[in-house]
């Protein structure tokens, strides 16, 4: 499709036409970046508790909104439980967690040396400017309305570009935020495929970018180019390590939920099981008895309905999964479970799949799958559990299971961004600590005081003290032209004794 054609939202549930909208090319997001430019002085200058304040209306306006969800859980597919007990409940708790800590976070700090002790060195915390988020199709609301929170909180304006299969639940976002009174240049939405991305980029201030690794390179190449700040999150190939002494019942239950959460569309999914030997068989039987018990059904937009699986959001992802399928069948793997899609549902469902006696050697065991399909490795010991663990360009996220002592001594040698012990997907809600990738899944990070701070830059402001004032001058007169030798003699002696020990 060319820019400029509208984009046609199309319901992966149902394949029921959702909307058929403009899409937005380079003028659409020339124009939006231009009001968030003009809107962005005013915000700045807001207090810190008036822009708290607007995110907190934004969130109140989201909580009350009915159709927002319904819009989620048409477009992605996804169970009704997913759109509210998990995006929702996000976007609610990440809003609480940055209006308490941006304070701490922004805040001036003082700094000094020994030897400028005559002056008071402030650092404050200045907004970039206008930053773009650009986000996946996978969280509509997670990965990318949720994404503007901090940099909001921050003094920034922001645009927002979310992904063409899921741009419906981002523009309710947008309503939702000039509904609660809030100035509608401070948060836009542009809805466009991957050139008003790349248009996006090259015109704001800072991007945050969630997607594949592929486009996340490019978008960091240029945001090089342009030397703004950019922070990216990318895909995953979590381990999901199972040590002998685990409590297996609960491992298998926590795999299951990690490996088929939102249809395995989701970038902290566990998607490689590593299993110690000497409990494999066990594990495999109670693993197995969780994928077969899953109810995979058309998700009901308005009613809570019982069921644990919804459809596919990107269609392209089943050929992915039955690639990687046949690749580790035709080199030995075995199917324990699903490997088909579900036509009788209607629209892009594919079963929950399981493969067992995967090798380092398939695909699956390699490449990001993003869709329904977990792969079993066994393994000798956790010394192997960990080499096969890190044996990856990835290193978004991992779990392990064991015994407490022994799966935290193999978390901390994992090269992940975050690990979770006895648990999974859980450290992704703790967003008060840092998140982010090792190796190719990205550089830098949302969540925590980092992530508050990560599109500022610092100002640092050095003022004499009044009282030392007298002192400060002599300093700064002695150091400047004209140079005097009995100065450089003085310095040198103050160098040999402040600096020759320690
Ligand atoms: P893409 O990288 O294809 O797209 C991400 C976003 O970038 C979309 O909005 C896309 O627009 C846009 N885009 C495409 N081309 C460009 C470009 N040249 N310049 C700027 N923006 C561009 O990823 P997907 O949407 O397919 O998402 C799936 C991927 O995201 C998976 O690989 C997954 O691992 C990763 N992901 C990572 C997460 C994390 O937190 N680490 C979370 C969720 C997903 P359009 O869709 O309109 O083409």
């Amino acid at each position: 499709m060319s820019a400029g054609a509208s984009l046609r939202i199309v319901s992966p549930s149902t394949g029921e036409l959702l909307a058929d909208l403009p899409a937005a090319g380079r003028a659409e997001v020339a124009a939006a970046v231009d009001a968030a430019r003009e809107a962005a002085p005013a915000w700045a200058a807001t207090p810190l508790p008036e822009r708290v304040a607007a995110l907190k209306r934004w969130r109140r306006a989201v909580v009350d909104d009915e159709e927002l969800l319904r819009t989620l859980v048409r477009e992605s597919g996804k169970p009704r439980h997913e759109a509210e007990g998990v995006e929702l409940l996000y976007f609610c708790e990440l809003t609480r967690f940055v209006a308490a800590a941006a304070r701490r976070a922004l805040a001036p700090e003082r700094r000094g040396t020994l030897l400028f002790a005559v002056r008071r060195t402030d650092v404050h915390r200045v907004p970039v400017g206008v930053v773009g988020v650009i986000g996946p199709w996978n969280f509509p609301i997670l990965n990318n309305a949720a994404d503007a929170l901090a940099p909001l909180a921050a003094g920034n304006t922001v645009v927002l570009k979310p992904s063409e299969v899921t741009p419906l639940t981002s523009l309710r976002m947008e309503e939702l935020w000039r509904k609660a009174g809030n100035p509608p240049g401070v948060f836009r939405v542009v809805a466009g495929r991957g050139d008003a991305g790349a248009a996006l980029v090259d015109l704001v201030d800072g991007v945050m970018f969630t997607g594949a690794v592929e486009t996340g390179r490019r978008v960091a190449a240029r945001c090089g180019e342009r030397l703004v700040p950019c922070v990216t999150e990318l895909g995953g190939k979590s381990p999901f390590v199972v040590l002998s002494g685990a409590d297996l019942d609960r491992a298998a239950q926590s795999a299951a939920w990690s490996g088929f959460f939102h249809s395995g569309q989701a970038c902290i999914r566990s998607e490689r099981i590593l299993v110690e030997e000497r409990v494999a068989d066990e594990f495999e039987r109670l693993f197995l008895e969780r994928v077969r018990a899953l109810r995979q059904e058309v998700p009901a937009p308005d009613a809570a309905r019982e069921h644990d699986l919804g459809a596919v959001t990107f269609p392209r992802q089943i050929e992915v999964v039955t690639r990687q399928l046949e690749d580790a069948v035709s080199k030995g793997a075995r199917l324990l479970a699903g490997g088909r899609p579900r036509a009788d549902l209607g629209g892009a469902f594919f079963e929950p799949t399981v493969l067992a006696g995967v090798t380092a050697e398939m695909a699956v065991f390699r490449e990001e799958t993003f869709g329904p399909l977990v792969p079993i490795v066994r393994v000798a010991d956790a010394d192997e559990a960990l080499r096969l663990a890190n044996d990856s360009h990835l290193g978004l996220s991992a779990s392990v299971w064991g015994p407490p002592r022994a799966a935290r001594r193999l978390a901390e040698r994992i090269e992940a961004g975050s690990v979770a012990v006895n648990g999974a997907l859980v450290h992704y809600l703790v967003v008060s600590a840092p998140l982010g990738g090792a190796k190719a899944s990205g550089v830098g990070v949302r969540h925590g005081v980092e992530g508050i701070r990560a599109f500022t830059r610092s100002r640092a402001v050095s003022v004499p003290r009044a009282l030392l004032a007298p002192l400060d001058r002599l300093l700064l007169s002695r150091l400047a032209f004209p140079y005097d030798s009995r100065v450089l003699g003085l310095l040198r002696r103050a160098v040999r004794l402040l600096y020759r020990r320690g």
